[in-house]
């Protein structure tokens, strides 16, 4: 299974602006001064092993939308936000413009996460068949609601795929796309849902826009047994601990800290930093991630290491 990530950024889609790019421009011709970097290949390399990941990537500015690549003919996606629309184009390059189903599951329906639908355009296409999942009642009338006048020109009644709307319970099994699939609610304004998904031995769990209470020990106890064991907790960690207690305690997200306790408890392989903040620049980020990986291992104590990353648009992770 490879897990791919199309949009990693929480709340609302960023850019980069010229000033971001200047600046990483500057960093990066200061760290190459003196060297003589006089042709592609070189300059290359240099880029590659010697510039911070903030300087010579970007986090990316897509909202939440995730696919998990199973090897098998259908596509499997987490929400579907600003990254859906980079994905639907990289699947009609790739494979066309009809013919292909898709199984997408919400984890809910806040606009950040349904707002690449009007712009997915294997979902114009005949052809095409659309599975979204959901736990949310409303999951149906808020797709439509967003492709209709005054808010978006091409209403969703013309949309040419098939397009069905698939009620799931959460802490159901199902076989979906040859994937076992058991849905959480999550603490969040409307609730959400997270995801655990297994194939092969290998499981992914997909847990976004869920605050965590640790100090309610049932519900601390409940996602500790729903990451139990996963390769991947692609987790929530918009805030920083000191946001997540202080001023933005009840906004209905996470922290890195958090995920690494919960991680840490449910003998997790990997933790995945995900929907990222849109004030943070990318040096922000990355250092937020170094910040998670000190904590990781002053607190990891005789417990094996917990690899922790942060997600980026276009990242992939291979299991
Ligand atoms: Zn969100
Ligand atoms: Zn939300």
């Amino acid at each position: 299974m490879v897990v791919r990530f199309w949009g990693t950024r929480g709340s609302i889609p960023v850019a980069l602006t010229a000033p971001d790019v200047k600046r990483k421009l500057v960093s990066a011709l200061v760290k190459a001064a003196g060297r003589n970097l006089d042709t592609p290949e070189k300059a290359r390399a240099f880029v590659d092993a010697e510039l911070d990941f903030a300087v010579s990537h970007t986090f990316g500015g897509n909202s939440s939308c995730v696919e998990l690549d199973t090897g098998g003919p259908d596509y499997v996606l987490c929400d579907l936000g600003s990254g859906a629309r980079v994905f639907g184009n990289h699947v009609l390059a790739s494979r066309g413009p009809s013919g292909q189903t898709f199984h997408v599951f919400m984890s809910h329906v806040h606009w950040d996460h349904i707002m690449g639908f009007p712009f997915f355009m294997p979902a114009y296409l005949p052809g095409n068949r659309v599975r979204i999942y959901g736990a949310h009642a409303v999951l149906e009338e808020a797709f439509r609601r967003q492709n209709a006048a005054p808010s978006f020109p091409v209403d969703f009644s013309r949309m040419g795929a098939t397009i069905e709307f698939v009620p799931i319970e959460p802490e159901r099994e199902y076989d979906i796309a040859s994937l076992r699939v058991r849905a959480k609610r999550q603490r969040h304004s409307g609730d959400s849902y997270g995801y655990r998904f297994s194939s092969a031995g290998k499981s992914v769990v997909y847990s976004t826009d869920s605050e965590h209470a640790l100090t309610d020990l049932d519900e601390t106890a409940s996602f500790v047994e729903f990451f139990r064991g996963a390769d991947v907790v692609i987790f929530d960690a918009m805030y920083s601990l000191a946001d997540a207690i202080s001023v933005k305690a009840d906004w209905g997200h996470s922290s890195n800290i958090v995920g690494v306790e919960l991680c840490q408890m449910a003998e997790a392989r990997q933790l995945c930093l995900f929907h990222h903040e849109p004030v943070h620049a990318d040096e922000a980020i990355e250092r937020l991630l170094t910040e998670t990986r000190r904590f990781e291992e002053i607190t990891r104590g005789d417990r094996k290491p917990l690899l922790v990353t942060a997600a980026y648009d276009g990242m992939e992770i291979g299991l």
